[in-house]
């Protein structure tokens, strides 16, 4: 419905109705703000085209693409129940002013949401506008993050109680207010974002994500431990759950306690003698310990945003800034590095939206070492390019991969040993570097160093075929560990990164430690 339709509206409702703000949580299932409303009443669902956040440089038509997806869905599944989903363009504050003067909310109901700078400002605007309103805003607690939590005592604990604790009960109808403006679904290009570049991308919506969860937990998952690793077979062995968590198709709980109820079947029968599960299981566990690390880095932004653009030790800082070479950073984000590793997971991530944990942590070791460019930089264009962009994570991972948390080991990774461990068949960078296609097998990870034969033979020029590396990998490799060797062993930095294990650390117990 357009905005004109606003003038036919007449309510009854003034001063009673509860407004529920769908951010990133886009689903009717296990969702309390929901579930509270409709049961205090009259309510409106609300979701915002928000122009300061399309603006932002870590947002793409992609992502857009595919909330629209899920809010197509969410659009039918309120309408079933009797309910409107009212969706708007503008300033948040504006909208809820515009909302309350023609409704007359008593409340807000939202999910809290840790995100970056410019959501954790945007939701400070809403609180104080809320509060000169007299307007309540409860926001309530999703994936098991904690507001106020500035260490990491006690934390695990409180993450299974709460994916422990039963889901919201689902809604049996809703009272809404009726014939309210709405501007419906936008598309990208009128939300002047233009057409999405990844086409290749998993389907949007509740259902899909459950059908993916059911498949990953019953299907697809045994391999999941031993695969995850390879691009190849990742793409069907990880539970590709990512981009349905990251917008809230599906609640962490909703995941967890499924794979609780399957991991206790696996159990069952094993105990009555069934042979042959323990693939299965050790898969499940490896999925489990990855739902907590879920929690756990996002609870690291929640308890320090500065994550997103400081280094967690601040020795570290500017350390990539000067003079970053543009030129590299084109070749790496296009896939033209001359690494055909490094190239075929950059193409293949520009073309689906998805791409498996060690093939990013690589695409990001070699920019952040080999390259030396700064992780802020690089990781606004993977944000881009990630369909589950999800900030907790990201960022502290850019971190992470790029050596300046202080309390990880450097991880280096060399892309021609990933291309003969993770591709030994050379079949994914064949599909996804066609330039290599006809290239024995045995020059697939360093074309380059093809000999005159089948460089006759095969009619490959390097250079003009496929890019030459664009830096040499042990002197890059070796500058690299210098520079950030030299930072690391001051007391300075030494003394910070005690501070970060501290604050930021991990308390689970491991093997040989107390
Ligand atoms: C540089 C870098 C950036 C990343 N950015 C993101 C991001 O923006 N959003 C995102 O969801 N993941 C991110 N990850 C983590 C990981 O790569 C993805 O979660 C995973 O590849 C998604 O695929 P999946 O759902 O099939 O994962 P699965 O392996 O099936 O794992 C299940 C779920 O566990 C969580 N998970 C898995 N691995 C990790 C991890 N290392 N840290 C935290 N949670 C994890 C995710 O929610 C994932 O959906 C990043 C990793 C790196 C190295």
């Amino acid at each position: 419905m357009k905005p004109n339709a606003e003038s036919t509206f007449s309510n009854g409702h003034r001063g009673t109705t509860t407004l529920v703000w769908f951010k990133r949580d886009l689903r009717i299932e296990d969702h309390a703000p929901l579930l509270r409303a409709s049961q205090e009443g009259t309510c409106v669902c609300l979701y915002v085209y928000e122009p300061e956040l399309l603006a932002a440089p870590d947002v793409s038509a992609t992502h857009v693409a595919f909330i629209n997806g899920c809010l197509a869905e969410l659009g039918e599944q309120i309408e079933a129940l009797g309910g409107q989903l009212v969706i708007r363009r503008g300033d948040i504050v504006d909208v809820l002013s515009d909302l309350n003067r023609t409704v007359g909310f008593r409340r807000i109901r939202s999910h809290q949401e840790t995100g970056t700078e410019v959501t954790y400002r945007r939701d400070l605007r809403v609180k104080r506008w809320a509060e000169e309103h007299n307007i309540e805003w409860i926001e309530t607690r999703q994936h098991g993050v904690f507001r106020g939590q500035k260490d990491r005592n006690g934390w695990a604990a409180k993450w299974n109680a709460d994916m422990s604790c039963p889901q919201t009960p689902a809604l049996s109808g809703l009272q809404t207010i009726s014939g309210l403006a709405s501007t419906g679904i936008l598309s990208t290009a009128e939300l002047g974002l233009g057409a999405p570049p990844q086409t290749e991308v998993q389907s949007p919506g509740s259902r899909a994500a459950l059908r993916t969860l059911h498949e990953f937990l019953h299907q697809r998952g045994e391999p999941y431990q031993k695969a995850m690793s390879s691009p190849l077979e990742g793409a069907t062995a990880c539970s590709r759950l990512s981009p349905y968590l990251a917008y809230g198709a599906l609640s962490m709980r909703q995941v967890y306690q499924s794979y609780q109820r399957r991991a206790h079947e696996l159990r069952t029968r094993k105990k009555e003698g069934e042979q042959g599960l323990g693939t299965w299981s050790r898969s499940l566990s490896s999925f489990n310990k990855r739902l907590h690390w879920n929690g756990h880095f996002t609870q690291r932004l929640e308890s320090d945003p500065s994550i997103e653009k400081r280094p967690l030790v601040r020795a570290f800082e500017g350390i990539r800034s000067e003079a970053p070479n543009l030129e590299h950073f084109e070749a790496w984000k296009e896939g033209r590095t001359g690494y055909p590793m490094v190239d075929a997971c950059m193409r293949f991530l520009n073309a689906t939206g998805w791409l498996n944990f060690r093939m990013r942590s690589m695409l990001v070791s070699f920019a952040s070492y080999h390259l030396w460019l700064p992780w802020q930089m690089t990781g606004t264009y993977l944000a881009r390019r990630f369909l589950d962009y999800e900030p907790g994570i990201h960022y502290n991972q850019l971190q992470m991969q790029s050596g300046v948390t202080g309390i990880n080991a450097i991880r280096i990774y060399a892309p021609t040993k990933q291309a003969l461990d993770q591709d030994p068949e050379g079949t994914f960078i064949r599909r996804w570097v066609p330039e290599l296609e006809n290239l024995p097998l045995r020059w697939l990870a360093e074309p380059h160093h093809i000999d005159m034969i089948d460089r006759h033979q095969s009619g490959f020029v390097p250079g003009e075929s496929y890019p030459l590396p664009i830096v040499e990998h042990r002197e890059a490799v070796r500058a690299a560990r210098d520079r950030i060797f030299a930072v690391r062993r001051t007391d300075e930095a030494k003394a910070q990164a005690q501070d970060v294990l501290k604050r930021h650390g991990s308390r689970r117990k491991r093997r040989g430690r107390h």
